[in-house]
């Protein structure tokens, strides 16, 4: 079996060489636009199968959609729901890779918690219970084990308010619990599957955006200098995520948006299950308030269609900060204000739309399936699915290039790819390493804790060290302050937290 044989780490030294030997006329096998997690998968697959990449990020990676998710690691449950069977047993099977092997140390077995107030009926909380069941077959079936995401329960109203400090008590019945995956964050998923990409050999190029694309190449434009570099390829693969139909512009989409909201956890007592609340009047939609890192909650999530200009950072309109806020009212002893938002991010969907004579429905019930798009001499497109599925949305797109250019290549083998820093939970117990670190870095949080001068916060109260800051410039790639603030780290989803950082993470780059 093929192993990694270069290094992992990615830097702006990396990229000036790596740019400059492409300049050398050179074909490579396979070029993947778009730095996402669908592309960093795509990346990954095809270099671990013996083909010469290069990916072109015009922007950092995770610029995109993949830094505005849920951070779940869906096991498909809301598919089943609605009579998507196929979509379900493939997120579950996918999960189970993830947490099993790919990335165990970047994912956590994530309590969700549906309180029975009394405006959960009966009847409802039934149906929730029976979603519930049918997601612990789901994990059974994709050989997940209950060690690793225990079997749903019903807990009492004392155990409910335990998890979730600031729900209302108030005729609380109890509530219904079950579990889902989730990682510690999306952009650090990204970043972890381009590097591991990297130390098969793959060119992992940002802010070199593709233009004029073609099925068998491309000019990359190096957006720091502004040349221009016409690259060939054996196979092109559109991995553009909501971009996608700018590069191919027969690739058709129906962009929908997803707001989420950032408080203090302590505003919610600190939870540590998601508060689960039903959507007055939907039937199997939910907002949920998730316990994240950095001691946040994101409170998510909206759906809405979302037409017309692609804008490079979607913005949270006030009607959804409203409908957030409201939602989540329902099941608070206290509710929440305005003023406990501390920031907010919103994504849009790459949904693909399936509807030529559309019937106008709501995005929310539109496919999350993913497709391959050929076009007669045009790149092979990747789109729709979501996070979860990235790997095998990269299969399915690295066999229709391997098929398409005619390319001699190993079989996929990512089912059983670690990425950087992966390993069991029993190994990572043993790392001598504080906890925040393990679960960003896994087994490199040694390598990070080692140098103790450089574990202090990189600014008062925030769970981020100098050496945080240094490793995303040595070893990920991160090219400048915005890269540290808003991907590498998290910091910036919080704009106060973002400006009491920007100078010391600046004076990393001087
Ligand atoms: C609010 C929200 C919540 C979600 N929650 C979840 C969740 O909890 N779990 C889950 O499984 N899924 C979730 N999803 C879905 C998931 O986030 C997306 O399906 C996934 O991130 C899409 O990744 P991508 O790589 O295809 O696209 P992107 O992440 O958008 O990547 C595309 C990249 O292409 C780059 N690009 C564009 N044009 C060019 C060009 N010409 N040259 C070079 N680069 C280019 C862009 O800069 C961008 O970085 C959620 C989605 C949203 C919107």
């Amino acid at each position: 079996m093929m192993t990694p044989t270069g290094s992992s780490a990615l830097n702006a030294t990396r990229r000036t060489r790596e740019l400059e030997e492409l300049g050398e006329h050179t074909v490579v096998d396979l070029l993947v636009i778009g730095g996402g997690v669908t592309g960093a998968g795509v990346a990954l697959d095809a270099a671990s199968r013996g083909l010469s990449v290069v990916l072109a990020e015009r922007h950092d990676l995770a610029f995109g959609t993949s830094r505005w998710s849920s951070k779940l690691v869906h096991g498909g449950l809301r598919y089943l729901a609605s009579g998507n069977i196929g979509i379900a047993r493939e997120s579950a099977v996918e999960r189970n890779i993830i947490m099993m092997r790919t990335a165990p140390h970047l994912v956590r077995p994530l309590p969700q918690l549906v309180p029975l107030l009394p405006s959960v009926g009966a009847a409802e909380a039934a149906l929730v219970r029976a979603g519930f069941l049918a997601g612990d077959a789901l994990r059974a079936s994709a050989a997940t084990p209950a060690t690793v995401l225990p079997r749903s329960r019903r807990l009492d109203a004392t155990r409910t308010a335990a998890l979730a400090p600031a729900v209302r008590r108030a005729g609380l019945r109890g509530g219904l619990l079950a579990y889902d995956g989730q990682l510690v964050d999306d952009a650090r998923f990204v970043v972890a599957l381009a590097r591991t990409a990297a130390a098969y050999g793959a060119r992992i190029l940002t802010r070199v955006e593709a233009r004029d694309v073609t099925g068998d190449g491309a000019t990359l434009h190096d957006t720091l200098t502004g040349t221009d570099l016409d690259v060939r390829a054996r196979a092109v693969v559109n991995a553009a995520g909501v971009w996608a139909g700018r590069v191919d512009p027969t690739i058709r989409l129906r962009p929908s948006r997803g707001t989420h909201l950032v408080l203090d956890a302590a505003t919610l007592g600190n939870p540590t299950a998601a508060l689960t609340v039903p959507i007055p009047g939907e039937r199997n939609r939910f907002v949920f308030a998730l316990p994240a890192q950095l001691g946040r909650v994101y409170l998510g999530l909206t759906d809405e269609e979302a037409p017309g200009e692609l804008p490079d950072v979607p913005q949270a309109s006030d009607g959804e900060i409203g409908f957030l806020l409201d939602t989540v009212n329902t099941a608070l002893a206290t509710p929440l204000t305005r003023d406990d938002v501390l920031g907010t991010f919103a994504g849009l969907r790459p949904l693909l739309d399936t509807t030529a004579s559309d019937t106008g429905g709501s995005t929310a019930d539109l496919s999350r399936k993913h497709a391959v798009i050929r076009t007669e001499g045009g790149p092979i497109g990747i789109v729709g699915g979501k996070l979860t599925t990235y790997r095998k949305m990269a299969e399915d797109a690295v066999d229709a290039a391997i098929e398409v250019a005619g390319l001699t290549a190993r079989q996929c083998r990512t089912r059983q790819l670690p990425v950087v820093g992966a390993a069991n939970s029993a190994v990572l117990g043993m790392l001598t390493a504080p906890h925040s670190l393990v679960q960003r870095y896994g087994t490199e949080a040694a390598l990070l804790a080692a140098d103790l001068t450089r574990m202090e916060p990189i600014a008062p109260g925030i769970d981020i060290t100098r050496a945080e800051v240094e490793f995303a410039v040595s070893h990920e790639g991160a090219l400048d302050v915005d890269d540290v603030l808003d991907r590498r780290t998290r910091i910036g989803l919080v704009p106060r937290e973002r400006t009491l950082a920007e100078n010391a993470v600046s004076t990393v780059f001087e």
